[in-house]
């Protein structure tokens, strides 16, 4: 008997939300997903449709009303906020449009500040955070602060932190939302990067320029996700 295919790193089991309140909202439709190991993904949708709630619930910083998440096969549904924090931590690397660095803290600082969740030694963690930002370019910029930093170059400190800590999925709420032509590619070959050594993407954005980077584009429109390419096609 051969072994089991690996699980997907993130499923969706007809995964829905739902605001109560007057009106009632849907914000996600019964969804069914599934995205496997070193996909890049991309999802796109006018504003209200739903793309920060599928991200919210993909990062685990928000649970479902209904149906199942499952991530790198597990149910994400029936562990306890203890454990949803520790895959959330462990799992997952979230950049967004805002960079949200810590101002006072190097760029150094900040990468290796990822780490200190999963407990990671000390010394080990500057080693780590000293290559991620090699990593990205920044091998140059480690002790700058925030404020000295053009933002291409924050976005790609933030970029170092998320995928410092080894996640299985990278989500990007539009990465390249406050960046000129210019720092776009740049950022744009950074994530192709990524993809090519086998991260797993998610971003989410306006710009039809990062969604055509995807090797499979969702569209989400009034809370129903389209996936107009085969399901599950991981490289
Ligand atoms: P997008 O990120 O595509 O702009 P959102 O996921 O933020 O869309 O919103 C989807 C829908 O859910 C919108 O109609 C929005 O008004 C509604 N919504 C989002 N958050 C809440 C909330 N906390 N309470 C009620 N409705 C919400």
């Amino acid at each position: 008997m051969t072994d089991a295919a690996p699980p997907p790193v993130m499923e969706f089991r007809s995964v829905g939300m739902c605001y109560s309140g007057r009106p009632r909202v849907v914000a996600l439709d019964t969804c069914d997903l599934r995205i496997g190991r070193g996909e890049y993904v991309t999802m796109v949708g006018p504003s209200g449709s739903g793309k920060s709630t599928f991200l919210n619930i993909a990062g685990l910083l928000d649970t479902p009303t209904s149906g199942r998440y499952l991530l790198d096969g597990i149910d994400t549904g029936t562990v306890t906020r203890r454990q949803r924090a520790a895959l959330r931590g462990t799992r997952i690397g979230f950049v967004f449009q805002a960079f949200h660095l810590l101002a006072h803290r190097t760029a150094l600082e900040n990468v290796e500040l990822a780490m200190v969740y999963q407990g990671v030694p000390r010394r080990e963690r500057r080693v780590r955070a000293e290559e991620a930002l090699h990593r990205v370019g920044l091998g140059h910029r480690g002790d700058f602060l925030p404020t000295r930093l053009s933002g291409g170059e924050r976005q790609r400190v933030a970029i170092a932190r998320a995928v410092v800590t080894r996640p299985s999925l990278l989500l990007c709420d539009e990465p390249t939302g406050n960046l000129d032509s210019g720092t776009t590619t740049s950022v744009l070959g950074l994530l192709s990067e990524l993809h090519d050594a086998g991260m797993t993407l998610v971003v989410v954005t306006h710009d039809a320029r990062v969604a055509a980077q995807g090797r499979r584009t969702l569209t989400m429109l009034d809370g129903s996700l389209r996936d107009l390419s085969p399901m599950g096609t991981a490289r």
